[in-house]
């Protein structure tokens, strides 16, 4: 089975809030690209790009010659052989983020044709069901508390709260923030703080981030998330080495290569590739297991759409060192392009698909409501 074609789907209309510039945040914005890989012989899979329709097409010009006509059904080595002929263009960059999506859509293919979830054929699944933690925007205006107590309300048990004023504004700013978060959500829920360290020309280096981590250790926080800028390997060594509590970190890196140092030093406790970014699963799933052997802890970043999400789940799945999986909550890219809801049991855990490939049905209203109408191709397996 060959791969024949490939369709970039650019998402427009509901781009989340982040840490973009305002510049980047209009109505006709495209941060994230859905890809669909179309073989041969009729199956096809889809895949999800942390990159703009623009870039991704770029690359995908540059990957043609290597592209088309080559297996279907070998992604780790398919992709393997995209990164070294793509050497000397674009490396760690586009090429890699467009890599990661047709990594994701060659699993989804190889789920099909052999009637199997991604995860048992990395291995075998550890766990059928993961715990969701909500990330929401930090604020000082109310509006946090709202978003944790409806997230409360639809049983999340884990809550990721971040970025806004957070290390911006002072220290009394940030420690008023956690103490309202910590008082709405009680002592039984986990939560998590993310400085966003990787904001542009972000403030703080070490120090800040060792006093910051020791207030949160005051409110049982779970870990503390890129307290400093994301390349700053040594600080990050330090902070971890010191820090009372946990410390993440590493969702912008890319290439498997990158992250070794990272986890060879012990530089954060628990690691935080992108699967839509750092290559796709074939990466990151190598990136899980050294970690694991470093009794380095595994969470998938997952600040993009429903295929993003359903490849997360397929990694937490078939890693034995993840515990919890992201959540964007609400997300209109991660709850309109699923055909089925997704449902969190009574002790708010998610259930892993176990479907052949990605698990998931695609809702093609959704898909048509942000890519301005088109559709995926139908395949000849589906499920
Ligand atoms: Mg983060």
């Amino acid at each position: 089975m060959k791969i024949e074609n490939i369709r970039l789907l650019p998402l427009r209309g509901a781009t989340p809030d982040g840490g973009w510039d305002e510049k980047l945040l209009r109505d006709d914005t495209n941060l994230h690209t859905l890809i669909e890989v179309v073989t041969d012989e009729g199956v096809t899979g889809v895949g999800s790009v942390f990159t703009s329709e623009t870039l991704v097409r770029g690359a995908i010009e540059v990957l043609h010659p290597f592209l088309i006509g080559v297996s279907a059904i070998d992604p780790t080595v398919t992709s393997e052989r995209l990164h070294q002929q793509s050497f000397w263009q674009g490396r760690g960059g586009a090429i890699t983020h467009a890599i990661s999506g047709i990594d994701i859509a060659l699993w989804d293919i190889l789920g099909k044709v052999t009637g199997q979830p991604i995860s048992r054929l990395l291995g075998g699944r550890y766990r059928e069901t993961i715990k969701p933690y909500a990330s929401l925007l930090m604020s000082d205006s109310g509006q946090m508390e709202r978003d944790l107590e409806a997230g409360l309300m639809r049983g999340f048990r884990a809550f990721k709260i971040g970025w806004g004023p957070f290390g911006r504004v002072s220290s009394a700013t940030d420690q008023r923030i956690i103490q309202s978060a910590r008082q709405v959500v009680g002592d039984d829920v986990e939560l998590m703080v993310d400085a966003g360290g990787s904001d542009a020309f972000w403030p703080h280096g070490y120090k800040w981030a060792l006093n910051t981590s020791k207030m949160l250790e005051d409110y049982a926080i779970t870990w503390f998330e890129e307290p400093l800028r994301p390349d700053d390997l040594n600080g990050y060594r330090l902070l971890t080495e010191n820090s009372p509590i946990p410390i993440a970190g590493c969702e912008v890196l890319t290439r498997r290569q990158a992250f070794v140092p990272w986890i060879e030093q012990r530089a954060i406790d628990y690691v935080q590739p992108d699967v839509t970014k750092v290559g796709g699963i074939s990466e990151e799933f190598r990136i899980a297991e050294l970690a694991d052997d470093r009794s380095i802890l595994f969470v998938p970043h997952g600040w993009n759409t429903a295929v993003g999400l359903a490849a997360d789940l397929q990694l937490v799945a078939a890693a034995r060192n993840a515990r919890w999986v992201e959540y964007l909550t609400p997300s209109r890219y991660i709850d309109d392009l699923l055909l089925e809801p997704i449902i969190m049991s009574d002790q708010g855990e998610l259930q892993i698909p176990d479907g052949p490939g990605l698990g998931m049905r695609w809702n093609p209203d959704g898909i048509a409501k942000y890519t301005g109408g088109m559709t995926l191709t139908s395949s000849a397996i589906s499920f």
